[in-house]
């Protein structure tokens, strides 16, 4: 979740007290750094990719695996042993949500050449290693999406009971406080969020009914009156942050060389998020129980919705200025390019001053709304010591609002006086148990960036079509079964436009015929007389390319992996974890998942991270043989 501002966090009535002073200077800072860098040109494709790690301990002898509240203490040492002692550190460490995580980056960004690509899971297995050295005996470094036992009694090493008191952060009935992260960022926002939102936030998801689940499947919460009214039946209810913030995602950075390429970019991957959203699915499990649902999604929208009752609809507008459609995490509402913009076809709310005010200053109508939209949202924090900034200098109050701005995609100015670009981030992907398969998620979206840049291609579909596919591409087996909406002609090259010269050719109301509905595996492997299929495409952009024979086998592999999971041939994670748990002797149908399933769940997932066992599967028979026995050494990176 980024950086983190020193200092002592103000309460949420003062926090709100500031929230247009925060808003006024957050687009002040905004301003100028627009017409600081609006003309840069010629910046390096650089690109990054972050995963988040969850501590796992192994309690062998009761068979019970928990997640280990050291967190803050790791990261510390790493730090002080990584890149504080040593500026070309080849990684870097970042805190996050839950005291039990911990998030990696590479130490430099890689560059724009081929071989890059070759490089990327050593130093995810670099990463791996120089955390998992600094842990206690018998615990794991997980690169785990939901831990399937989250908020059941006595998940946290050591256990903490949930204490859902006034005053405390969550006020939950199954996530303790002392399971979010130390740094008073983390329990401000849990709290904040609360408070603005007027009660608890409230995450229902459908269970999964097996031959034995009760139906209905109810619980009951005579305890809590919030619960109690909140809780659906056929649902697991889940009432705080922690449950979805608590989980661990893949995303991937990429600097473009200018800010009109940055736009293109944004949408043309916005496109993209829900197709390998649902590709990378691996969190079906939910609280103990096997839910309906195979992705993170839904679940960490609902746990930061911070919005009233006035603004999800269900009361007349009185103290609040608007209706809001989605959370603060949630799909990106609008496109940034000009050829996006006959797609924009959600209803926007936006900040109508900040709107006028940008446009006042030179900024373009699409640029302008978007940010406008971002805010209508109020700071969730702020610190005592960070109210009055420089503005030409500083840009915390425009990161405010941006970084609570949870969205499928993130547009990303530079930070004021730095040589970095304009950037975006590709945020939808769940994280995957091996290095391997990360490398493989994170290299194919790389490289469809490359392909979609070299080729002008075009993905854009109607922005609401996004929007439901966003909603299929989380329900379970989705890759399977799901259909999508994706574009048909994406080379028609004319059409898209990188330097925002000239306006899309073409009609001005999108033809209904330029997309179709398709399955996951025609999109990504192709399907005759329909669509080309990414995977073909990037086949022949790489036959075009110089790239020396040890990287074209690594990159070989990660696309086979990608193009497997999307036919059916390997599974999920998500679909894997399911019948792991389905023949574990202990399960009763139930949609249960007790200690014990837990344990040897999060066993085998991390023998396979740790390449103790196979699991073709889920890897397929041969990746691990093809790359690791031949030449192939750790990289001096
Ligand atoms: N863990 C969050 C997720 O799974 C993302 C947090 C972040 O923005 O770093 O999407
Ligand atoms: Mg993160």
């Amino acid at each position: 979740m980024g950086l983190l501002s020193q200092g002592s966090p103000l309460s949420w009535e003062e926090t709100q007290r500031h929230a247009d002073h925060v808003r006024r200077h957050g687009i002040l800072q905004f301003l100028h750094i627009y017409h600081a860098v609006k003309d840069r040109h010629k910046d390096v494709l650089k690109w990054g990719d972050e995963v988040e790690y969850m501590l796992v301990s192994f309690d062998h002898e009761n068979k019970k695996a928990q997640l280990v509240l050291s967190g803050e203490e790791l990261l510390e040492t790493l730090q002080e042993k990584g890149e504080r002692t040593n500026p070309n550190h080849p990684t870097l460490w970042r805190p996050e949500y839950g005291s039990y995580m911990i998030e990696g980056t590479p130490g430099q960004p890689y560059g724009g050449t081929m071989s890059e690509f070759n490089t990327v899971e050593d130093n995810m297995r670099k990463r791996r290693k120089e955390a998992t050295s600094l842990l206690g005996g018998n615990q794991a470094l997980c690169t785990i999406t939901s831990f399937p036992r989250l908020g059941c009694s006595g998940f946290t090493l050591p256990e903490f009971k949930p204490n859902p008191v006034e005053g405390g952060a969550s006020k939950s009935l199954f996530f303790p406080d002392e399971a979010i992260n130390k740094h008073p960022r983390f329990s401000t926002l849990t709290r904040n969020i609360r408070h603005r939102r007027g009660e608890k936030v409230v995450i229902n998801v459908p269970i999964f009914k097996d031959k034995n689940t009760p139906s209905p499947f109810i619980e009951t919460f005579p305890e809590d009156d919030e619960a109690a009214k909140a809780s659906k039946p056929d649902h697991i209810y889940m009432d705080a942050m922690g449950f979805g913030m608590g989980n661990c995602c893949l995303q991937v950075t990429f600097q473009a060389c200018s800010i009109s390429e940055a736009r293109y970019l944004y949408d043309q991957l916005a496109t993209i998020c829900p197709i390998v959203m649902a590709l990378s699915a691996a969190s079906p499990f939910y609280r103990g129980y096997v839910s309906d649902i195979d992705c993170r999604w839904g679940v960490i929208s609902a746990s930061v919705d911070d919005r009233t009752r006035e603004e999800r609809g269900l009361e007349p507008l009185k103290n609040n200025h608007y209706r809001i459609s989605k959370s603060r995490y949630d799909s990106i509402d609008s496109y940034l390019s000009e050829c996006g913009e006959k797609y924009n076809d959600i209803d926007l709310t936006k900040d109508k001053g900040i709107y006028e005010q940008l446009l006042q200053e030179g900024i373009d109508h699409l640029l302008a709304q978007h940010v406008a939209h971002l805010f209508i949202r109020d700071p969730l924090t702020l610190f005592e010591e960070k109210i009055h900034l420089d503005d030409a200098n500083e840009s915390d109050h425009f990161e405010n609002i941006q970084s609570t701005n949870w969205q499928t995609m993130r547009f990303k100015p530079p930070p004021p006086n730095s040589d970095i670009g304009w950037r975006v981030e590709f945020r939808p992907m769940e994280v995957q148990l091996t290095d391997f398969e990360n490398s493989a998620y994170v290299v194919f979206v790389v490289l469809l960036t490359r392909v979609i840049l070299s080729y002008k291609l075009d993905f854009l579909i109607p922005l609401s079509k996004v929007d439901e596919n966003m909603k299929v591409a989380q329900k379970r087996d989705a890759v399977l079964r799901g259909l999508f909406y994706f574009r048909k002609d994406i080379c028609k090259g004319g059409n898209a436009m990188v330097d925002g010269r000239g306006k899309a050719t073409g009609s001005a109301e999108p033809a209904a015929e330029e997309y179709s509905l398709m399955t996951i595996d025609a999109i990504v492997n192709g399907k005759e007389g329909v669509f080309p299929g990414l995977i073909p495409i990037l086949n022949s952009y790489l036959e075009n390319m110089e790239v020396d024979v040890d990287t074209r086998c690594s990159i070989l592999n990660y696309l086979k992996l990608i193009k497997k999971r999307a036919s059916g041939e390997l599974m999920t994670v998500a679909r894997w974890m399911r019948e792991f748990i389905a023949n574990h002797p202990d399960y009763k149908q139930d949609s249960v998942i007790t200690d014990e399933m837990n344990y040897s769940l999060l066993l085998k997932c991390n023998q396979i991270a740790n390449e103790l066992c196979e699991c073709p599967e889920l890897l397929g028979p041969a990746f691990r043989k093809v790359k690791y026995s031949g030449s192939k050494t750790d990289s001096p990176n």
